[in-house]
């Protein structure tokens, strides 16, 4: 990225004052501190954030690097940690969840409340049989049920798997057979965008496939009351089976290694893993996350919007917001339902103060809200927010500007959150009192994680030069291997290509050459070579999203015999598709100059193509593989069992 225009936007006063990480000289003795000494740095915040059953005495263990361990001789339990002990703080009548359906009923449920729920779903997991290290997968919508049996898992030391509940029969048995799992939770359907979509069918479509013999028990929530059918001896509705469960149940104290859960990945990228997280590490991270960088007050009103089914449901609406002790919206539809100022509305009916949010899902919001001034953000009163987030793709500059000029009011600070699944919480993050903001740049690595940019035998390279990402230490909330396959972990993860001693994010980078923040460039594997120049594909996508005839855009390479590689374009236009070959030739030739000027003629895509949408993965991210293959006219092979939209792939042919 070229930086002659860099500007940085400053928090204000008030927000530094008030900020747990308060200004950049705090931040940098935070990293200070690390620097000097990295366990204890760690160590310190677990003994501090953590309620342990059993203290450690052991911070790191890298005898079996790179299989780390983090405080291993301790022993603790998640659920404890987000229920009880609030309870036991006098937390017990404060509003942990404010759940508005589909539909947009409200229900709001207390720490005491929710504690004596999850307490009768563990009860009911152990009356089953589950007991400690057996796998549950859960396949449940978006509803307080599916957040009560992820922590009563968390409360039986039984890992969960949560598949989300878009994801096809395939998917959902190709999951289950991967976990071996003892036990399916599911419900009878769901509710999106004011209809009921079956899920229990699905369900039963995926054992039909064969290889879920594993499961003994399916529990299923009754939540739209469609037609269901039963298997006798295994399936049990979950009021059924929670009927005469006691509200209390003890805790199963766990090592703090002991695997909290599996998650597969969206697959952008291929086959699906499955992440396996820790228990003590993982809460580590999510807790301390939540106050530095959402700064998460008592008096907040925290929503993220994710799904349970990606880790960012899992870090930032099951876990770490309840180990905070914060109130929290959970939110079951869709942000274009009823229409698209539902995102606007709830915020100003729930006076949430933090949001955080995916750019897809804002890109689609300014798209809508540019040709309807109902459901501009601008028609509701967001006073009540005080910060914003984002994560999930790189956020386009021009998407930041409106999402800070337009939600946040120019008045609170974008934390734009690098991290992934594997990483369990945030890495390259903005802290919102303390870090000078610019649009498209999730700035600086969190306290104590040790990132760099460096090239392809893992030497540094120096700001200004784009390269790979890596973590150079490990740290508490990582990967602990992928399930079944700890080859595939080291291969993938810790390649012999840096000695085996770094952790490779699989994204591409680069440092500015003055401040040293870091802009993701897209994954390694999106790095274009046009004629020896090497771009990054989202430097691309932001040009042509910079351009006010674009909604939305991804950049792909294709071989080309001059240029080596040639840039290929697929757009998405905020008005219609055009389907005129003459006004798809004047588009073309717009954009095309567009970028020429934006960046350089060596930019200009040699082909753009025009669709209604983009393909995507069921958590909204573009498939750039797809793409690809698109772009080099092959036939589609691949595995597109995770694509939100497969029609589109018609319209991008060319
Ligand atoms: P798969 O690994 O199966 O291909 P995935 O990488 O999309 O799927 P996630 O773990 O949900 O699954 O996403 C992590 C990735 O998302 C990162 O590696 C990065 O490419 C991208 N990403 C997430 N947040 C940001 C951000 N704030 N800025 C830039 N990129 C981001
Ligand atoms: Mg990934």
């Amino acid at each position: 990225m070229s930086n002659e225009s860099v500007q940085l936007i400053y928090p204000s006063d008030e927000i530094v004052k008030n900020a747990a990480v308060s200004g950049m000289d705090a931040y940098r003795a935070l990293c200070a501190e690390a620097e000097a000494d990295y366990e204890g740095f760690w160590a310190k915040r677990a003994r501090e954030f953590i309620t342990w059953k059993t203290p450690f005495t052991q911070t790191l263990d890298e005898s079996n690097a790179p299989f780390f361990k983090w405080f291993a001789d301790g022993k603790l339990n998640v659920s404890y940690n987000c229920l009880d002990r609030n309870v036991e703080a006098g937390l017990g009548d404060k509003v942990a969840i404010i759940f508005e359906a589909d539909n947009g009923e409200v229900t709001k449920v207390t720490y005491k409340e929710l504690l004596a729920k999850v307490c009768k779903m563990a009860n009911l997991l152990r009356s089953k049989g589950v007991k400690k290290g057996d796998r549950v997968v859960i396949y449940l919508p978006m509803t307080i049920e599916g957040i009560v049996a992820m922590q009563a898992c968390a409360r039986i030391g039984a890992p969960h798997s949560i598949v989300f509940g878009g994801f096809s029969a395939q998917s959902l048995r190709d999951r289950i057979n991967d976990a071996g799992a003892v036990m399916l939770i599911t419900s009878d359907g769901q509710f999106r965008g004011g209809k009921a979509i079956p899920l229990k069918p699905i369900a039963d479509e995926a054992f039909s496939m064969g290889g879920c013999e594993s499961v003994k028990n399916v529990i299923v929530f009754k939540r739209t009351g469609g037609d269901v059918n039963m298997v006798a001896g295994r399936d049990e509705w979950l009021h059924d089976g929670l009927a005469n469960q006691p509200e209390t149940c003890e805790p199963e104290w766990v090592e703090a290694e002991h695997p909290l859960f599996l998650l597969y990945t969206s697959g952008s990228t291929g086959k699906p893993k499955g992440v396996q997280h820790s228990t003590g590490g993982y809460l580590l991270h999510a807790i301390m996350t939540m106050k530095w960088t959402f700064d998460i007050k008592p008096t907040d009103t925290f929503w993220c919007t994710a799904d349970i089914g990606w880790v960012t449901g899992h870090t930032y609406i099951t876990y770490g917001p309840l180990a905070c002790g914060a109130t929290e919206i959970v939110f079951e539809g869709v942000p274009t339902y009823p229409d698209a100022g539902r995102f606007w509305k709830m915020i100003q009916d729930h006076k949430a103060t933090i949001f955080y949010t995916a750019p897809t899902a804002i890109r689609s919001l300014i798209k809508a809200a540019d040709s309807n001034a109902a459901v501009h953000p601008k028609s509701y009163d967001l006073s009540s927010l005080r910060i914003l987030g984002s994560v999930g793709e790189p956020i386009n500059p021009a998407a930041w500007q409106w999402y800070y000029d337009n939600v946040g009011g120019g008045r609170c600070p974008i934390v734009d959150t690098f991290w992934q699944t594997e990483t369990g919480g945030h890495m390259i993050t903005p802290l919102p009192g303390a870090t000078p903001l610019v649009p498209g740049s999730c700035t600086l690595p969190f306290p104590g994680i040790q990132f760099a940019v460096v090239d392809e035998t893992g030497a540094d390279l120096p700001w200004g030069q784009g390269g790979i990402l890596v973590c150079k230490k490990p740290w508490p909330s990582m990967i602990r291997t992928i399930w079944g396959d700890p080859d595939r972990f080291v291969k993938s993860y810790y390649p012999a290509d840096f000695q085996g001693k770094y952790y490779l994010a699989g994204d591409g980078a680069i440092r500015d050459a003055d401040t040293g923040y870091f802009t993701i460039t897209g994954r390694i594997d999106d790095v274009l070579n046009v004629s020896g120049h090497r771009m990054g594909t989202m430097e691309i996508e932001s040009a042509l999203v910079a351009n006010p005839l674009v909604a939305e855009a991804a950049v792909v390479g294709r071989p080309d015999d001059l240029t080596g590689e040639a840039i290929v374009a697929f757009v998405v236009l905020k008005g219609a598709r055009p389907t005129d070959p003459e006004a798809a030739k004047k588009i073309i030739k717009e954009l095309s100059d567009w970028v020429g000027k934006e960046i350089g003629p060596i930019a200009k895509p040699k082909d753009i193509r025009f669709g209604d949408n983009l393909p995507k993965t069921r958590s909204g991210k573009i498939m750039r593989r797809l793409l690809r293959g698109l772009a080099k006219g092959e036939e589609l092979t691949q595995d597109t069992s995770t694509l939100e939209n497969p029609a589109i792939l018609e319209q991008l042919k060319g």
